[in-house]
C-alpha cells in the first residue's frame, strides 16, 4: 500500500522530469532512512531541493557512484539521496522518503519555509549528480538545469527553493555542486521553470481548454511566435531542432497520443506511431502537455514544409467546450 502510493508518486514526478526535457528517467526506489513515515516508503513534506555532487569523472563510467547512492556505505547508511544524475543523462528516482543527504547544516528559510537545524531530510529533496571533479560540459548541466527545474515544478516551489548543498544548508562544511553558486544554480534552473504540468491531473480544465485553445488559435492566425516563446513549455531549447522532419515526427507524436487521451481520432491523420526522442517509451499521457508541445512543433514544422494546419484543426475541434468563461490570464 504505501509502496504503491510511493511509486504514483514516483511516476507523477517522473512526467515532470520528461515535460522538462529530460531525456529517460528511471523509477528505482527504495525505502527511505528510519523514521519515514508511510512504512518508510514516502513523506510529503519536500519544500525544497539540495543539489549534490559525487566526485567522479566522466572516464569512471555511466553510472560510477549509483550503487553507492542507493546502499550507502557502512558508516553512512543509504539512500544517500532521492535522486540521481549519472553521465548518461538518465534521472534516476531513488528514494521518496528520507535519504541520508543533507547532513548537519542550517536553520534555513527557502521561499517561506523554514528548514529547522540539522533536520533537512523531510523537507529536502536531495539530487547526487555525477561529477565534482572536472568541469560539466553545458550537456551536463542543462540536464541538471532541467532536472532541478521539473522536481521543483512537480514540488509546486518556486526557483528560490533550490539550493546547492553548501549554500545555503553547510557552508564551510561542504563544497558540492563544484563552482556553482546557489544563485548560478537558480539562474539555471529558471528557464526550464513551468515547462510542464505535473502529470498529476488526467483530466483537462476548463482552463486547461482554453490555455490549449489560445495556443492552436495562435498558430493558426501566424502569430505563432508568442506561442514558441511564451507560455508553451518546449522541452527543446530554442533552436534545439530545426530539421522540419524531426519537428513533424515529435508533432506527430504528440498530436496522437495528445487526442487518443482526449478520446479523439487524430489516427486518421497519422496513421502510424512514430518514435519521440524525449518521451521514447511513450508515457507522458497528461493531454496539456502533450498539445503543448504538438502545437509548438507544428509550427516550426510548417515553417520548414508548408502546412500543418488541418492537423492543427482538427485537434482544436476535438476539445470540448469550455464551460463559460476564458479562465486564462
Ligand atoms: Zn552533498
Amino acid at each position: 500500500m504505501s509502496r504503491t502510493e510511493a511509486l504514483a508518486r514516483a511516476d507523477r514526478l517522473r512526467t515532470s522530469l520528461l515535460d522538462h526535457g529530460v531525456r529517460a528517467v528511471s523509477i528505482e526506489i527504495q525505502q527511505g532512512r528510519p523514521g519515514t513515515p508511510n512504512d518508510r516508503w514516502w513523506d510529503d513534506k519536500f519544500v525544497a531541493e539540495f543539489s549534490h555532487h559525487t566526485v567522479s569523472r566522466p572516464s569512471n563510467g555511466a553510472t560510477p557512484v549509483l550503487a553507492l547512492c542507493k546502499s550507502g556505505r557502512l558508516d553512512v547508511p543509504g539512500p544517500l539521496c532521492n535522486g540521481y544524475g549519472g553521465y548518461d543523462r538518465v534521472y534516476r528516482i531513488i528514494c521518496m522518503g528520507w535519504a541520508n543527504h543533507p547532513g548537519s547544516g542550517g536553520p534555513v528559510t527557502m521561499a517561506g519555509y523554514r528548514i529547522p537545524a540539522d533536520q533537512a531530510r523531510p523537507y529536502a529533496w536531495g539530487t547526487e549528480y555525477e561529477g565534482g571533479i572536472e568541469p560539466w560540459t553545458d550537456e551536463q548541466l542543462e540536464f541538471h538545469a532541467r532536472s532541478n527545474a521539473g522536481i521543483l515544478d512537480w514540488l509546486g516551489r518556486p526557483a528560490e527553493a533550490h539550493g546547492e548543498h553548501k549554500d545555503p544548508w553547510a557552508p564551510g562544511r561542504k563544497v558540492d555542486r563544484l563552482t556553482i553558486t546557489r544563485a548560478q544554480g537558480i539562474a539555471q534552473i529558471r528557464p526550464y521553470l513551468g515547462g510542464g504540468a505535473t502529470g498529476a491531473e488526467d483530466e483537462l480544465s476548463a482552463a486547461d481548454v482554453a490555455e490549449i485553445k489560445k495556443h492552436i488559435d495562435a498558430v493558426l492566425s501566424g502569430s505563432a511566435r508568442g506561442v514558441w516563446t511564451y507560455p508553451v513549455g518546449n522541452p527543446l531549447p530554442e533552436g534545439g531542432t530545426t530539421n522540419p522532419a524531426a519537428l513533424v515526427r515529435v508533432a506527430a507524436d504528440h498530436s496522437v497520443r495528445a487526442s487518443e487521451a482526449l478520446e479523439g481520432g487524430a489516427e486518421q491523420v497519422w496513421a502510424t506511431e512514430v518514435e519521440n526522442p524525449l518521451d521514447p517509451e511513450g508515457e507522458n499521457t497528461n493531454p496539456m502537455s502533450l498539445l503543448r508541445v504538438a502545437a509548438d512543433h507544428s509550427y516550426r514544422a510548417s515553417k520548414g514544409i508548408g502546412t500543418i494546419v488541418g492537423l492543427l484543426e482538427e485537434i482544436r475541434d476535438r476539445l470540448p467546450a469550455p464551460a463559460g468563461g476564458e479562465g486564462v490570464g
